[in-house]
C-alpha cells in the first residue's frame, strides 16, 4: 500500500529549515544538557545536528540557562553548525523572554506548553506576554500540549459540560478532546493576538499509542497548522522504538506529520543521538525520506555458526554512516544506495543482487569465497582473511564512480515517496 498524499499544512519557518506545506518531514530532537552550561549544550546540539537533526530544542528554564542561549548560538555559528535552535518554555517563559531579549532574538522557535504557563487571569497574561514576543522577535511558536501537563481547568471545563451531554464520552475521551481544545484553542488566543497561523506549529504528545493515533487524526481533521509528531515518554530501547515507531508509522502512512522528534530515553550514558538516527530510520525505511545508505542484512541462523556477517554488516553500517558528512555534498543520491550482507547462499546472492552493492558470506560448510554483486552482477569473489577490507573498499570505489562527478546517481525506487522540495535526479 502507498503512503497516502501528506496532508496539507500551513508552511513554518523555523530559521532557514521549513516545516508543513511542501517541505519534507524534519528531523527534530532535544538536548539533556543543562542550558546553563554553554559548553556541553553547545557540544551536544553540533553531535545531534552532526547525526542529522534539523531542528534541536534545548530547555530554556532558568535565568542562568536564558542568559547563555545566545552565546550558545554564537559559538554553534562559529563552528558551522547553522542548525536552529528551539526554546522549550515552561512556567516561566514569560519572563525569561522579556528579561533577555537576546535570547528571545537568538532562537528560532518558542515552544509554548498551554498548560505550563500559569493560571487563572494570569494564565492569558502570561502566555500573551509570549506571544507578544514572538510577534515583537518575529518568530514562530509550537503550542505544545502534553497530556502529563494539561491545563486543569479546561479539563474540568469540559469535563462539567461532559457530564450534562445527551452522549458522554469516556474519561480518555474527554481526555483526548482536552487534549485537542487546548491545542487549538490556544492557537486561536496566539492568533487573535497578532501571531499570524503560518507561524504556529501544534503538537499533542501523550505516551499511549492508540491515544497518539486517535489525536493527531483528529487534529489532522480539524486545523490546518503544520503538525509536530511525537510519543511522549517513549520510554527506554526497543520499547521506546517500537511504540514511538508504531503510532507515527501509522500516523505518517495517512499523510499526517510534519516534523517528528523520537523521545527516546537514553541508557545511562547512552547517545544521545540514536533518538535522531532512530527517527531518520522510520522515515527511510517508509520511503519518506532518505538520508544513509541503509545495509540489509539477513538475521544468521544454523546455518551459519560464525558472527562474521553481522560484524561486517555493522561495521559497514557504520562506515556508511560515519561517511555521510563529507559523501552529502560530494556524492548527492548516495543515501539512497542499498547494501547487502548476507549470511549464507540461501538467500545470500538473491538478495544482494537485489541491492546496489551486495556480499554474500559463506556459510557453515560452503566454499569459504564471498562473491561480491554490484547493480545485480557478480564482479569479484574475495577470499581469506581481509575480506570486510576490501568490501569497505568496493563500496568507496561504489560511491565515488556512481554518485561522484558524472556519475549516473541514484536509481528510481518503485513506490518511493519522495518530498517534493527533494529534487529527484534524472537517471
Ligand atoms: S541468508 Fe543464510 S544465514 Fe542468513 S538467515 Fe538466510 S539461511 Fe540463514
Amino acid at each position: 500500500m502507498a503512503v497516502l498524499a501528506r496532508r496539507k499544512s500551513r508552511q513554518v519557518m523555523v530559521g532557514h529549515v521549513a516545516i508543513g506545506g511542501d517541505a519534507p518531514i524534519i528531523v527534530q530532537s532535544m538536548t539533556n544538557t543543562d542550558t546553563a552550561d554553554a559548553q556541553s549544550t553547545v557540544r551536544q546540539v553540533a553531535e545531534l545536528a552532526r547525526a542529522g537533526s534539523e531542528i534541536v530544542r534545548i530547555t530554556v528554564n532558568s535565568p542562568e540557562a536564558a542568559a547563555q542561549v545566545a552565546t550558545i548560538r554564537e559559538k554553534l555559528d562559529a563552528m558551522g553548525c547553522d542548525v536552529p535552535l528551539v526554546g522549550d518554555f515552561h512556567f516561566n517563559g514569560h519572563r525569561l523572554l522579556k528579561q533577555y531579549p537576546e535570547c528571545a532574538e537568538a532562537l528560532a522557535k518558542y515552544r509554548i506548553n498551554p498548560g505550563n504557563v500559569g493560571h487563572g487571569k494570569k494564565r492569558d497574561d502570561q502566555f500573551s506576554t509570549m506571544i507578544e514576543a514572538a510577534c515583537r522577535y518575529a518568530k514562530p511558536v509550537r503550542i505544545g500540549v502534553n497530556w502529563g501537563s494539561l491545563d486543569p481547568e479546561l479539563l474540568a471545563r469540559m469535563m462539567d459540560e461532559n457530564a450534562r451531554s445527551a452522549e458522554p464520552l469516556d474519561a480518555a475521551g474527554i481526555m483526548r478532546e482536552a487534549l485537542i481544545a487546548s491545542a487549538l484553542e490556544s492557537a486561536a488566543q496566539a492568533v487573535q493576538w497578532g501571531l499570524p497561523a503560518e507561524r504556529i506549529a501544534i503538537s499533542c504528545k501523550v505516551s499511549g499509542v492508540q491515544d497518539l493515533i486517535a489525536v493527531y487524526r483528529e487534529l489532522a481533521r480539524r486545523c490546518d497548522y503544520a503538525l509536530h509528531l511525537g510519543l511522549t515518554e517513549a520510554g527506554m530501547g526497543s520499547k521506546g522504538i517500537v511504540a514511538s515507531s508504531a503510532a507515527m508509522g501509522i500516523l505518517l502512512q495517512e499523510g499526517i506529520g510534519d516534523t517528528i522528534r523520537v523521545s527516546l530515553t537514553p541508557e545511562p550514558n547512552g547517545d544521545r543521538t540514536r533518538e535522531v538516527i532512530v527517527a531518520q530510520e522510520l522515515l527511510q525505511t517508509m520511503g519518506l525520506r532518505s538520508f544513509t545508505p541503509l545495509v540489509t542484512a539477513c538475521p544468521g541462523c544454523g546455518r551459519t555458526t560464525s558472527t562474521y556477517f553481522q560484524e561486517l554488516a555493522d561495521k559497514i553500517q557504520g562506515y556508511l554512516r560515519a561517511q555521510m558528512p563529507i559523501w552529502k555534498a560530494a556524492h548527492p543520491g548516495v543515501e539512497e544506495m542499498k547494501v547487502a550482507v548476507m549470511g549464507c547462499v540461501v538467500n545470500g546472492p538473491g538478495e544482494s543482487k537485489h541491492a546496489d552493492i551486495g556480499i554474500s558470506l559463506p556459510g557453515t560448510n560452503e566454499v569459504p569465497v564471498a562473491p561480491v554483486y554490484v547493480d545485480g552482477e557478480k564482479t569479484v569473489t574475495l577470499k581469506g582473511g581481509r575480506i570486510a577490507e576490501e568490501f569497505q573498499a568496493i563500496v568507496a570505489g561504489y560511491v565515488e564512480k556512481r554518485y561522484g562527478q558524472g556519475g549516473r546517481g541514484p536509481a528510481p525506487r518503485p513506490g518511493a515517496q519522495r518530498p517534493a522540495s527533494i529534487p529527484i535526479k534524472a537517471v
